[in-house]
């Protein structure tokens, strides 16, 4: 284990697991049965101090830029999700849903070299946004996004689709283009059940594949590609102080203004 000193730069891997069951045993820790979070079941998402096991941490490069460093976690839960695309640069992968974890999983694909990367999100802000980074992307209200991508993967169905957004619509369609044996891999939180069209999945003996959080290998893999400079933050990460948290973070995210909030412990 690394040694740390005091000013070192790292991001905390804020995960609390028993370490002893069978999920734990097999490596997927992430999955424990007693999963607990730090700053969730534990307080200090928002404290001016606090105190993680050591072997929570993942140190930075001391020019590692700080507001990277708090990104490295919701980053990680992309990147863990386009682990389990199970892809191949030449292959493509449709994701729904341009949230932060969509935006996440378009750098976490193109990071891994999938070059052919299909964003379908309905909002024209979260469009723009995505779009502007470079991404190809689909309004689902006025695209045929089947068609679409039965075209571009010339019949054969997306390599992996990836759901980030958590609505039926994006289920449904997602399982109509998914090519032969393939993953549905499902990175959103459903606030109800919601019907699924399994007889797509049957047809393809295709699969739905939960993704959960993150390991130590998701956190690494997304520091060596920050430290790239892969990462580009602009038209979705929003800094805001403290002092204006309420309003201007909690508030903004709820009303949809805002897509990422990094909180300023300092003004
Ligand atoms: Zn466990």
């Amino acid at each position: 284990m690394d040694a740390f000193e005091v000013g070192d730069r790292v991001a905390v891997e804020p995960l609390y697991y028993c370490g002893e069951c069978s999920r734990c045993t097999a490596g997927n820790y992430n999955t424990c049965s007693q999963i607990g979070f730090h700053g969730l079941m534990a307080d200090g998402g928002m404290a001016e101090y606090t105190v993680v096991p050591v072997g929570m941490l993942h140190k930075l490069p001391d020019d590692f830029p700080l507001d990277l460093g708090a990104l490295v976690e919701p980053m990680a839960v992309a990147y863990h999700a386009a682990r389990l695309g199970d892809l191949s640069p030449g292959d493509t992968a449709i994701v729904f849903g341009a949230g932060p974890i969509g935006i996440g999983l378009w750098f976490a694909l193109r990071g891994m070299g999938i070059d052919e990367v299909v964003v379908v999100e309905p909002s024209s802000e979260r469009r723009d946004a995505i779009g502007n980074l470079g991404a190809h992307v689909l309004d689902p209200s006025s695209e045929d996004v089947i068609a679409v991508v039965i075209e571009r993967t010339k019949g054969r169905g997306a390599d992996a689709v990836f759901d980030a957004a958590g609505v039926p619509a994006a289920v449904a369609t997602g399982l109509s283009c998914l090519a032969g044996r393939s993953p549905f891999v499902s990175v959103a939180l459903y606030e109800k059940p919601i019907e699924t069209p399994l007889i797509n999945l049957i047809l393809g003996e295709s699969r739905i594949q939960g993704s959960m959080g993150y390991t130590s290998t998701d956190f690494e893999a997304v520091i060596e590609l920050m430290a790239k400079g892969h990462y580009d933050t602009t038209g979705w990460v929003t800094t805001v102080p403290l002092s204006d948290v309420v309003d201007e973070g909690f508030d903004a995210l709820r009303d949809g203004k805002k897509m990422k909030i990094l909180v300023d412990p300092t003004s």
